[in-house]
């Protein structure tokens, strides 16, 4: 059985774009931990920064529990995600906590600061995580660098527009209604997205997203992931494997 860990900026951006996958990973035994680097203490009008970080939080845990997975926030503030000395030790000491297999990060290139901040944090710390003389905290350094693999952008897009391409997807067709209720776990973020982002159905959003990732692997809904695969980083499929048959791959891309 494998450790799975997914961090991501904000409460909900990992069931947004990966929790159809870990639920799936959850189902067959895998252990699954979720971290965000920030509480999303950013994402209201109605309540203050620390009130808020209280209720995402909350909201974080109570989604993560839908499969049995833990939660833990970095406490980086929100709109302040940088990969600086202090950010990657605190990510580096949650990835040493958790002892992952593999982790599922924030992609490079991503609509917000904080998810590309996310994303290089996630990415350093999981070599960092490896370097006994790099101190944290409590946490034993890890045995070995973790699979690293990056969930897709918000939208499947770069800041220019650009679609970014999955290296491969997988199937969720079966697991939107997890899905569906992790994402709804958020519920101080429903009235926040439509009002910040203009999208009136949060959980509508999300479900069109997944069909149209679905569509580009010619299956009803997925989810896309690419991996990093520079040195010294571990290049084996160990995603690819323990999803089993519902791996995709695309038969082509028309950008
Ligand atoms: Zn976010």
């Amino acid at each position: 059985m494998a450790a799975v860990l997914a961090i991501h900026a904000h409460p909900d951006d990992i069931e947004t774009l990966a929790a159809g996958t870990l639920a799936l990973l959850a189902s067959r035994g895998h252990s699954v931990t979720i971290v965000t680097a920030t509480a999303g203490e950013g994402g209201s009008v109605e309540t203050g920064p620390e009130e808020t970080a209280r209720i995402r939080t909350r909201e974080a845990g109570a989604a993560a529990a839908l499969i049995g997975a833990r939660y833990r926030c970095a406490e980086l503030p929100d709109l302040g995600v940088f990969n600086d000395d202090q950010a990657r030790r605190r990510v580096t000491e949650l990835v040493r906590w958790a002892r992952p297999d593999i982790v599922i990060a924030a992609s490079p290139a991503d609509y917000h600061p904080d998810h590309e901040a996310a994303s290089l944090l996630a990415r350093d710390a999981c070599f960092a995580a490896s370097v006994p003389n790099y101190r944290t905290g409590a946490a034993s350094p890890l045995n070995a660098i973790p699979h690293l693999y990056f969930a897709d952008p918000i939208g499947g897009r770069d800041r220019e527009g650009r679609r970014l391409k999955p290296d491969f997807g997988v199937d969720i067709t079966g697991w939107m209604d997890v899905k569906r209720r992790m994402l709804a776990a958020h519920e101080s973020q429903v009235a926040w997205v439509a009002r910040q982002h203009g999208v009136p159905d949060y959980l509508g959003a999300m479900e069109t997203w997944g069909r149209r990732r679905g569509r580009d692997f010619g299956v009803e809904l997925a989810e896309g992931f690419r991996q990093y695969r520079h040195h010294p980083y571990p290049n084996g499929p160990a995603l690819q494997e323990i999803v089993g048959e519902a791996l995709l791959t695309l038969a082509d891309w028309p950008g």
